[in-house]
């Protein structure tokens, strides 16, 4: 069976390379060639025909092809719909903001969290993504957006730390000094609350931030549209992101999207001010994007001013986030939907 060449660190290539016969600065000669976007090893013009050929026996490698990009009018966002190796389609969105551009990619094909607001999870979860794909979405992006990148989230299709040992080898493809060179400081996680593996994630010493998708600060609201939340509970998660902090130093962010009649309370604002104060995060707030087959709706200007002044009294860290790409379902998981929607011509 050929091997994932791409998704291996420099030195298990250097490794896979000597294991061929071949000399050790060959492995950085390959190296270089698949950081700048080769995708066969036949355009590998420098290395000696039948050292390729050996390549080609050993390894594969596949370049994702654009089943669909599309470009804001209003603000140059774009979103790429990629077709990968077996079929399976994930999307990545390019965003651009004052200090660079920013990349949010999608660390499996579908996902089984079951969200009751988020169109990713709608048919659940079809495969991991390997760390030569998310390394591919933002490679590609770079190359075909011609915008070098320089922050990386992951919020796109997916929960992350459901698949933890692929996304920690892809952090580390990334950060290679050799290889697209993203410091980890540039790098925001986003978990729905698994809470059990955060522990596994701060003994790494990543220096990510991490992003815990709250949503919700009790239990009653928070199981009824994140069922993530049954069987750990607030409580958990946000003892969870406490310990996250005192080890690594590094602030926890909420995402809160404003599900109007939902989780836009006064009192839901009074218990976020102090789940947030209990492990000191930073609070996200964002409108809903409104999804086609869900049935909920962005809060009211309204309920969210509300909201704001609750935190404001409370002095709570807080920043309402900017919708991008408004008018390219530029929200995650509406652009494969969409197209698995019209693939069954419904
Ligand atoms: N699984 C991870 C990351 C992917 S989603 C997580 O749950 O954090 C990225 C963010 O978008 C999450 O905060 C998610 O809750 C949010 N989101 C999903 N659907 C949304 C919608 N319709 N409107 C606003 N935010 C949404």
């Amino acid at each position: 069976m050929k091997k994932d060449i791409l998704s291996m660190l420099p030195e298990e290539l250097e490794a896979e390379i000597l294991s061929l016969g071949e000399a050790k600065y060959r492995a950085s000669q390959v190296g270089k060639w698949l950081s700048r976007g080769a995708r066969s090893f036949e355009e590998m013009s420098d290395l000696p025909k039948s050292f390729r050929e050996k390549l080609d026996e050993a390894f594969y490698l596949h370049k994702p092809s654009v089943l669909s990009k599309q470009v804001s009018a209003i603000d140059g966002t774009i979103k790429y719909l990629w077709e990968l190796r077996d079929g399976n389609a994930v999307e990545t969105v390019v965003m651009s903001y004052q200090y660079g551009n920013t990349v949010c990619i999608s660390s499996q094909v579908g996902c089984r969290q079951g969200c009751a607001f988020c169109a990713s999870t709608i048919g659940g979860l079809v495969r991991c993504l390997e760390p030569s794909e998310m390394l591919d979405e933002v490679l590609f992006s770079e190359l075909d957006s011609g915008k070098r990148i320089s922050h990386i989230v992951l919020m796109g299709i997916g929960e992350p730390l459901d698949n933890f040992d692929n996304v920690v080898r892809f952090l580390k493809l990334v950060n290679d000094p050799k290889g697209l060179n993203i410091g980890m400081r540039h790098i925001t996680l986003s978990t729905c609350g698994l809470t059990e593996r955060f522990d596994d994630l701060a003994a790494l010493d990543l220096q990510l931030t991490l992003t815990v998708s709250l949503h919700a600060p009790d239990d009653e609201t928070r199981s009824k549209i994140m069922p993530a939340n049954r069987g750990r509970g607030v409580d958990e998660v946000v003892a969870a992101c406490k310990r996250y902090y005192q080890k690594t130093g590094r602030r926890i962010s909420f995402e809160y999207a404003m599900i109007d009649g939902v989780n836009d309370t006064a009192s839901h604002a009074s218990l976020l001010c102090k789940r947030a104060r209990d492990c000191g995060a930073h609070v996200n707030l964002i409108p809903l994007n409104h999804v086609e087959e869900r049935r909920f709706r962005p809060s009211t200007q309204g309920h969210m001013k509300a909201f704001m002044k609750i935190l404001d009294e409370n002095g709570v860290n807080y920043t309402v986030r900017r919708t991008l790409g408004s008018d390219v379902d530029a929200s995650c998981g509406q652009l494969r939907r969409k197209m698995e929607k019209n693939a069954a011509g419904n």
